[in-house]
């Protein structure tokens, strides 16, 4: 069986060809700039070959669908004798609001819900429908299944997603705490309960996203209890671009004393604050690093304030779990720094934690990373969205 996944944002379309049961990956590829006036790109490795960045009519996402599976099935990198082998598309849907706790097979009830929750997500959730309509357009007959990021967060009790400004704002506008990356860390959740022997409803870890966009969950017996992601991505601990918890009278003291507009501190806080805005050099952790090493005082002070947010909230979770078998890494910087994980660590001597220094060296691989006196066990799990995506696609349809 042959799983097309679809991660479809304003002008790019991302995909993967994953079969099963292997869940080999066959194919991958990105087409940028879809719909821009000089052109869009399009990266694809397949069957052992690839190319970078090639020119592609895409002035539109239906377009791009089209390219795609035109060069899964046809030229140098066909892995397909015909895009009717494909037997579902699995996307990636930002919001999901309060209505979907799960995957769903994508029928028009399930569209026009997610129309309905465009205005919380008002950049993505409006591109991950124009890939569903273009999927729905090049294979008719082949079904859809919408996985939400926020699907995850939806058993989050009320003390917790509520916040405490006039209710009618709950009623009125929704605002309440969503969270996002529901899809890898559930699968990190069930990657280590598999790994541990136990069913997912009898473990509670808490699980450190951090990439360049990053958030914490609290999982308890399975369930995400909180998160540190909020009504939008912009809340929690420091990101790459994103400022995380700050006061926020700061919104409105920029907007009085600095003559912004909402837009103007929108973009200042979501694209130009974190590692990026604080350090002034770069929002990738590996530049920081480097800055860092070499010297770079406010280098230095930026992973501190980004580790140190992170450790806050690891504190927080593990207080609040009645217990916690360990405390998860992935993505990026989670997966790959050990020197970040080494600082955020250090900063919860309180807690008991032990790293052990040569496990914490480990990089792309599921593993426990503390020592035996460690309080609570600190693990690396890779996380792969792509797949999780495709096993949900997968179920939704053998349901
Ligand atoms: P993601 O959003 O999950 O793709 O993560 C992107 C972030 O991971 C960027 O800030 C990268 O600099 C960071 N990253 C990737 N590899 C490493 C590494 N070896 N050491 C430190 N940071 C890394």
């Amino acid at each position: 069986m042959y799983i097309m996944v679809i991660n479809c944002g304003s002008s790019s379309l991302k995909f993967q060809l994953i079969s099963f049961p292997e869940e080999t990956v066959i194919a991958k590829g990105l087409i940028e700039r879809i719909g821009q006036e000089d052109g869009a790109q399009f990266t694809l490795t397949a069957g052992g070959e690839n190319f970078t960045k090639q020119p592609v009519d895409a002035p539109d996402h239906t377009k791009a669908v089209t390219a795609a599976l035109e060069a899964l099935t046809a030229g140098d990198c066909a892995v397909l004798k015909s895009k009717d082998e494909i037997n579902a598309f699995g996307h990636r849907v930002v919001h999901g609001g309060e209505k979907f706790t799960h995957s769903v097979i994508i029928d028009d009830e399930v569209l026009e819900c997610i129309e309905e929750c465009s205005p919380l997500a008002p950049l993505h959730n409006p591109a991950n429908l124009a890939g569903i309509y273009a999927c729905q357009t090049a294979l008719s007959d082949v079904p859809n299944v919408a996985d939400f990021d926020t699907a995850f967060h939806q058993t989050i009790p009320k003390h917790a997603f509520y916040y405490a400004i006039p209710y009618e704002y709950y009623e009125k506008d929704h605002i309440r705490r969503y969270g996002f990356h529901s899809t890898s860390h559930k699968f990190v959740t069930e990657a280590f309960a598999e790994k541990n022997g136990k069913k997912v409803d009898e473990v509670s870890v808490v699980t450190c996203h951090i990439g360049n966009g990053s958030s914490l969950t609290a999982v308890e017996n399975g369930k995400s209890v909180d998160t540190t992601m909020g009504f939008t991505p912009l809340a929690g601990v420091v990101m790459g671009t994103r400022c995380g918890d700050i006061d926020p009278a700061i919104v409105f003291y920029l907007m009085e004393n600095e003559n912004m507009t909402a837009k103007d501190v929108d973009v200042l806080l979501n694209k130009e604050s974190g590692l990026l805005g604080f350090s002034g050099i770069s929002s990738d952790m590996r530049d920081i690093l480097e800055a860092s090493e070499n010297g770079n005082e406010r280098a230095e002070i930026s992973l501190k304030i980004c580790a140190y947010s992170i450790a806050k909230y690891i504190g927080t979770y593990v207080a609040l779990l009645p217990k916690t078998d360990a405390i998860i890494f992935t993505a990026g910087i989670g997966e790959n720094s050990h020197e970040i994980r080494k600082m955020i660590c250090g900063y919860l001597k309180g807690l008991g934690l032990s790293l052990d220094a040569e496990k914490n060296m480990t990089r792309g691989k599921a593993c426990c990373v503390s020592d035996d006196n460690s309080s609570v066990p600190i693990w690396i799990i890779p996380t792969n969205e792509e797949l999780a995506i495709a096993r949900e696609t997968r179920n939704e349809l053998s349901e």
